[in-house]
């Protein structure tokens, strides 16, 4: 060991369904891209999930932030299982961990990697990034059902807004954006929702008065998902609610060939806490264990996670690898309409990344 190696202390958490799969393909990309540089890859496998949860009733344990903060970063697979209910993973792993690190802004890149095909046409050169409030909004579980009487059952469902949710957010995007193309959009619903969003106008305005060199637009939800269609390429960094960042980054992962290539980051900014890097897809139990899996989206999270850990060179590595075999259908998988297996692809990434100087 050189006296500047630095070791990366990795948290893997595989998961369930396609998660192992994905997780196994990409963690000796990263290690040989760190390695490169003459760094070290220190991984901690955690074994939380489904599994765990049928063995121990929980699918995680009670000090699973404070393990974690030990390392410097967590991978994380999917979590899912048909005979494990949805909220036990959903609540008692990711949403809980991500709450307990209170990692509040999630980062949902979309870049169409020449070669690969999409449903939309007219992708190439689409390379934005949405900026998602992670913590709240409609997701906050406020409200209930009430009984007014048979066959009156109300479900109502309050999103909570906060200033500083929305500054924590907005001040990451207006960053991002700087370093980028110097154009950020504003994502609501201002003219039908009457609290929340016009909040977030104001405030992400007023947040906008620090960074004079980005220029802001703000749109209208309904106009944004036509816009993610016909323009594409007009849209750089999009900043946006829990609700409305969950919805268009579905779509837009369409733009770069569907939900195996979709990255994503979960990140507190500006604290010395680690992110949560994983693929936006989940467990797919429809095609898990059978070597099918895309891991492409989790080997772009892994990137973005080497990259927020300094290690730029490495995460580069890692992205011109990928796209290097994406050039060739012969490793694409079959969600892109090839043959290759998760296999495949992972040592079509190492090869390419061996090829390069
Ligand atoms: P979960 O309940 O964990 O979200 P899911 O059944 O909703 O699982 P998703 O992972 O959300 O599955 O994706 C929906 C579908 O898209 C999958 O059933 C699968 O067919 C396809 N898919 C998702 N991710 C990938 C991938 N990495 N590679 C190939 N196909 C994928
Ligand atoms: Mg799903």
């Amino acid at each position: 060991m050189t006296r500047d190696t630095k070791v990366v202390r990795l948290a893997v958490i595989p998961g369930d369904g396609i998660g192992p799969e994905v997780v196994a393909a990409t963690v000796p990309t990263l290690r040989a891209a760190l390695e490169a540089d003459g760094h070290r890859l220190d991984v901690t496998s955690l074994d939380w999930g489904g599994e765990r949860f049928l063995r121990q009733g929980a699918a995680m344990p009670a000090d699973a932030a404070d393990l974690v903060k030990q390392t410097d970063a967590v991978l994380f697979g999917a979590v899912g299982r048909p005979d494990v209910p949805e909220h036990e993973l959903i609540w008692g792993l990711i949403i809980g961990l991500r709450q307990q690190l209170d990692l509040a802004v999630n980062l949902r890149p979309v870049r169409a990697f020449p070669g690969v095909p999409t449903k939309v046409r007219d992708t190439d050169g689409v390379d934005l990034v949405i900026v998602r409030e992670n913590t709240e909004g409609e997701y906050v579980g406020a409200g209930g059902v009430a009984h007014a009487g048979s066959g009156h059952d109300l479900g109502i469902e309050v999103a909570v807004h906060s200033r500083r949710a929305i500054e924590r957010a907005a001040h990451h995007a207006f960053a991002l954006a700087g370093r980028r193309s110097g154009r950020l959009c504003l994502v609501t619903k201002s003219n039908a929702m009457r609290y929340g969003y016009p909040l977030w106008d104001r405030v992400v305005r007023e947040a906008g008065e620090q960074y004079p060199q980005v220029e802001l637009e703000t749109v209208l939800v309904d106009a944004m998902a036509a816009r993610m269609i016909q323009a594409p390429r007009s849209l750089d960094v999009l900043l946006t609610s829990n609700l409305f960042g969950d919805i268009l980054s579905d779509l837009a992962a369409v733009l770069a060939g569907g939900m195996g290539m979709a990255p994503s980051a979960n990140v507190l900014p500006g604290a010395d806490v680690p992110g949560i890097y994983e693929p936006v897809h989940g467990s797919a139990p429809d095609i898990a264990g059978k070597g099918l899996a895309n891991p492409v989206a989790c080997m772009l999270s892994g990137a973005m996670l080497l990259d927020d850990l300094g290690h730029t060179g490495a995460a580069r590595r890692v992205r011109d690898a990928v796209a290097d075999a994406l050039r060739d259908t012969k490793h694409h998988t079959a969600d892109l309409g090839g043959n290759a297996t998760t296999a495949d692809v992972a040592s079509a990434v190492l090869h390419a990344m061996e090829g390069q100087e």
